[in-house]
């Protein structure tokens, strides 16, 4: 049905005029004959009323006399007239604006060509049209019914029969509320008559304003279950108690029975496709809300109007809080401002803007925003994700590689080790680290690397004994386990080792002990705090990184050293073997060279060695050099480097010597080697001798100069009856 139906199409043609005079009796029968719904008085030319059917109705005439009386008498005052061109949407209006309920249709010269109602209008347009049309005010006559909230029960019991109202509203201190015979019945029923009116009220009394339509209000109605709405002026004061029926009390009684079924229908149907719109809605907001990702959109003042729960959580305020607030509400002022700066960009690029953003407690998002045009709005629709994990995960990947190439690099195992405490302690704020290494007694830690914390804790720290109840790193070197300790001063694994503790103020420890690939226990990863301290996840991400390549740092260090040592020990006896030897006195010619020092060199061969392999086997003449080896280990100084040059040949580089000490180091050398007897496997008990040649360091020697002397020097000793030392 179009709006725009002129009111001519639908008007009734059949105009039935009578003078004013005229009974109403004889109204009536004239009606009733034309089949007419309603006549028009005419005085003069000129219309001056009206008489329908439903004014037969509503009893404007009291008794059988009134039939008599004149129509004038009883007649709606004043008819007026609508030009016939007049729209059914414009007349809609007008009835409301005019307040009557027939309107005569003139044509274009003035001349009246039929009748419309307000029933017209409604049954042509729809219900819904006249609903939108009329506002709620219009329904309302009677100023509403209004108690205080201190009114006893049985004054307002009084107050509802006397005036015949099925509710009266509540004032209370901040609102309305309403008390509705159910809630009457409700306070008989509990034998509740003792109440006031505040305490019988349900509150909060809903609402509407004046100028609201009977749809919205249909609408309401619908939505809320309810049977009554407070009808609110400008200063929200009440003016009337609106009920679902009088929404309808204007539109004719026959007529509006026959819609209303319809009209719960379509409201049934409005409903129902509110609920679908509401269900999307929902079914959109779930999705929203069940994203990890950070999803708003902005309007043109820069103020959200949509955003999930995730951007309400990382923000830190209930979703209901930050939706209608710009960035300046809702962020610090920097931070606010780099948004407001980006938002402007990309509203002036168009373009997509993708940026990384650290919030104020640490957290990283990586953002994303972009414009979006939505109704001729420029909306800015953004997303941004929490990566801080990721972050983590990153910075720490590119510490570990940090540490693999200084291990890949060959660096020093404590510079590897402080490498790595220093860098999970970026990783840790407010953490000190430091590991310790597991002795090859497997009894005694070790200071491994603690960058952080005074020397003198590395002095302290290379005493710990392992045990269960020795400190954190002790306890996990012990236990094989991951040590947590909260609280130091409180923990029974550290009573023995409180003072240590307190001097270098440490409240909690946890360590956690890393592993060979042969899972033998190589040291600890220990991280202090000086308050005290659980792990979270992150921290505990950490350590795993940490251990790993402490682990990976040691094992490395252990085998390299285990390769220097095969590649530079002689197998038998343990000493240097020739190589190194070599290696390691030319270092001691140079310096002994640059600070003029005294220096000897001895060489010492065993005599008769032959005859020992001959006549008691190569294995006890491998004994005897090893015996050999532990007498000259015995006679000589740390600082003297040993070396097994040749079969049962050695050589002895004798640093800061003058050549007298040095031969009276090799007469003692050969005196108890002389004097030493051994038994191998059960056999005879075997004793041998060694001669020597030694010989001091000369201007313009070199290493093979001074070894060619050395050797000269024995020849002559064994030349002269061997078990002597010669001086070269
Ligand atoms: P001299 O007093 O003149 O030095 O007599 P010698 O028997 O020691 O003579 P020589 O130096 O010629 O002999 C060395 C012997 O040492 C030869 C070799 O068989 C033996 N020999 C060399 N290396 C080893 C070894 O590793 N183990 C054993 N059991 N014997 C070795
Ligand atoms: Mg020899
Ligand atoms: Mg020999």
């Amino acid at each position: 049905m179009s709006v725009d139906l002129p009111v001519a199409e639908i008007m009734k043609r059949d105009l039935l005029e009578c003078v004013p005079t005229l009974s109403l009796h004889e109204a009536s029968a004239r009606m009733y004959e034309a089949r007419c719904g309603s006549i028009i008085v005419v005085d003069k030319g000129q219309p001056i009323g009206i008489w329908t059917e439903s004014d037969a109705l509503s009893g404007t005439w009291k008794c059988a006399a009134d039939l008599d009386r004149p129509v004038s008498d009883f007649m709606s005052t004043p008819v007026k007239s609508i030009p016939a061109h007049t729209t059914l949407g414009e007349a809609a209006k007008l009835f409301r604006q005019a307040g009557v309920r027939h309107f005569l249709v003139t044509d274009a010269s003035g001349v009246h060509r039929g009748i419309i109602s307000q029933t017209d209008v409604v049954r042509n347009q729809g219900v819904a049209f006249f609903m939108r049309a009329r506002v709620v005010a219009s329904l309302i006559q009677e100023a509403p019914n209004c108690v205080e909230q201190d009114m006893p029960f049985d004054e307002v019991l009084q107050l509802m029969q006397e005036r015949n109202v099925d509710a009266v509203i509540v004032r209370a201190a901040a609102q309305y509320g309403i008390i509705t015979k159910r809630d009457v019945v409700g306070a008989l029923g509990q034998r509740n008559t003792k109440a006031n009116a505040g305490e019988l009220a349900s509150f909060p009394l809903l609402t509407i304003h004046r100028d609201a339509t009977l749809f919205q209000a249909r609408d309401l109605f619908a939505e809320n279950q309810i049977r009554h709405l407070g009808l609110m002026d400008d200063q929200l004061e009440p003016i009337g108690l609106l009920t679902f029926r009088d929404l309808f009390d204007t539109v004719e009684h026959e007529y509006v029975n026959g819609l209303l079924p319809e009209l719960e229908l379509q409201t049934e149907k409005l409903l129902q496709s509110r609920r679908e719109v509401i269900r999307q809605v929902s079914l959109t907001d779930a999705i929203l809300n069940a994203l990890p990702i950070n999803i708003y959109v902005k309007d043109e003042a820069g103020r959200l109007i949509i955003a999930n729960e995730m951007t309400a959580q990382t923000i830190g305020r209930p979703l209901s809080d930050i939706v209608g607030r710009t960035d300046e509400e809702l962020f610090p002022a920097e931070l606010a401002q780099r948004f407001v700066i980006d938002d402007a960009r990309v509203r002036s690029t168009n373009q997509t803007l993708v940026r990384e953003e650290q919030l104020p407690d640490g957290r990283i998002l990586l953002g994303h925003k972009r414009l979006i045009n939505v109704d001729g709005a420029a909306l800015l629709i953004g997303a941004s994700m929490d990566v801080s994990d990721w972050k983590r995960a990153d910075t720490l990947m590119v510490s570990s590689h940090h540490v693999l190439e200084l291990i890949a690099g060959g660096s020093e195992l404590s510079v590897v080790l402080e490498a790595l405490c220093r860098r999970m302690e970026t990783h840790l704020p407010g953490a000190l680290c430091s590991i310790l290494l597991l002795d090859a007694d497997g009894r005694h830690l070790r200071h491994g690397a603690a960058p952080s914390l005074p020397l003198s804790y590395a002095r302290e720290v290379d005493q710990i004994v392992i045990g269960p109840s020795a400190g954190s790193s002790g306890a996990a070197a012990f236990l094989g386990e991951q040590v947590i300790v909260e609280d130091i001063a409180n923990s029974p694994l550290w009573v023995d080792l409180l003072d240590f503790a307190e001097h270098f103020n440490l409240r909690a420890c946890w360590s956690t002990p890393f592993f060979s690939a042969a899972r033998k226990v190589l040291g600890t990863f220990a991280i202090y705090y000086s308050t005290t301290k659980l792990p979270d996840y992150n921290d505990l991400k950490v350590i795993n990184h940490a251990t790993r390549m402490a682990s990976v740092a040691v094992e490395r260090w252990q085998q390299i050293s285990e390769l220097q040592r095969l590649a530079t020990t002689d197998q038998l006896t343990g000493l240097g073997n020739r190589a190194h030897f070599i290696e390691s006195a030319e270092i001691e010619l140079r310096r002994a060279g640059r600070f003029n020092r005294d220096l000897v060199v001895l060489m010492i061969d065993i005599d008769f060695f032959k005859r020992i392999n001959d006549r008691h086997g190569h294995a006890t003449g491998d004994e005897a050099l090893r015996v050999f080896s532990r007498v000259l280990g015995r006679e000589t100084r740390a600082f003297d480097l040993l070396g097994r040059i040749g079969g049962e040949e050695f050589a002895v580089v004798l640093p800061e010597t003058p050549i007298e000490a040095g031969l009276q180091i090799a007469e003692r050398l050969r005196e108890a080697v002389e004097q030493s007897s051994f038994i191998f496997h059960h056999g005879p008990s075997i004793r041998f001798t060694v001669s020597i040649g030694a010989t001091p360091l000369q201007a313009g020697d070199n290493l093979d100069s001074l070894l060619a002397r050395a050797d000269d020097a024995l020849y002559r000793a064994k030349h002269a009856g061997r078990n002597r030392v010669k001086r070269g």
